[in-house]
């Protein structure tokens, strides 16, 4: 798995150099390696360069890799989560960037409340629009922050998106600059109960834009573990 290394060692030089592009300190910039449909040894191998952040978009993988990886690393649910799996992965992930209705809101902050703990979530925004996408729609971004908020046992910690598959990251520019601005916006309006402290977007295509863009997270997978394999799914 010495590729691993090669391509964390390059994402890692992409990001840098992006964010020096922006004037941005590549320090706040975190690195998720989205491990889905790669075994745990993909993982403790990147968590051996140094990377501490991990997304699954399957609460059962998740779980079952977490329970594989003996090491502190953080996991994130990054995929669109269903209201009766949320009680598996209460308690197992920092950060859900996928918080996509308020039922779904309503349903973390019962399993949350319940055992005693706060969640941390990300709004997943469908930028673009695109009907088959999940996510609260632009213009419903603030309203929607403002109801999660009275959730005591959900926390608001920023924004997420999914942008539309570009095969050259530039076209997503347009996209991320948008997600910045909803972002500005409910940050200025300091709702109590409500964080915008992370924007996570951009991914194996897009990454370097994304920095350029603002984003502090951004979801890398197949560019640090290689190409997909779904058919055992
Ligand atoms: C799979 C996935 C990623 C990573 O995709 P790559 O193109 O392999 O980098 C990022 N975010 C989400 C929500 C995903 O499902």
């Amino acid at each position: 798995m010495e590729y691993i290394k090669e391509n964390l060692r390059e994402v890692r030089e992409n990001i840098a150099n992006a964010a020096k592009r922006a004037g941005r300190d590549p320090n706040e910039i975190t690195l998720v390696a989205v491990s889905k449909t790669f075994p745990a040894e993909f993982v403790t191998a990147a968590a051996e360069q140094g990377v501490n952040d991990f997304g699954e978009n399957k609460v059962s993988e998740l779980i079952a890799k977490q329970d594989a990886v003996q090491s502190g690393v953080k996991w994130h649910l990054i995929g669109h989560l269903q209201t009766n799996k949320v009680k598996k992965v209460i308690g197992k992930t920092c950060l859900i960037h996928s918080l996509d209705s308020f039922r779904l809101a309503e349903e973390i902050n019962r399993v949350s409340s319940a055992q005693n703990i706060v969640t941390s979530c990300l709004i997943e925004i469908n930028i673009a629009e695109e009907p088959q996408k999940y996510g609260v729609s632009p213009k419903d971004a603030e309203n929607f922050a403002a109801e999660c908020a009275r959730l005591s046992n959900v926390r608001i910690k920023g924004l997420m998106c999914v942008a539309p598959a570009a095969q050259i990251g530039e076209l997503n520019r347009k996209y991320f600059a948008q997600m910045r601005k909803i972002f500005v916006d409910i940050k200025a309006k300091n709702v109590d109960n409500v964080d915008m402290t992370f924007l996570s977007f951009g991914m194996s295509g897009d990454y370097e834009c994304a920095v350029e863009e603002g984003a502090n997270i951004v979801r890398v997978g197949s560019a640090v573990f290689g190409r997909r394999n779904y058919q055992k799914e």
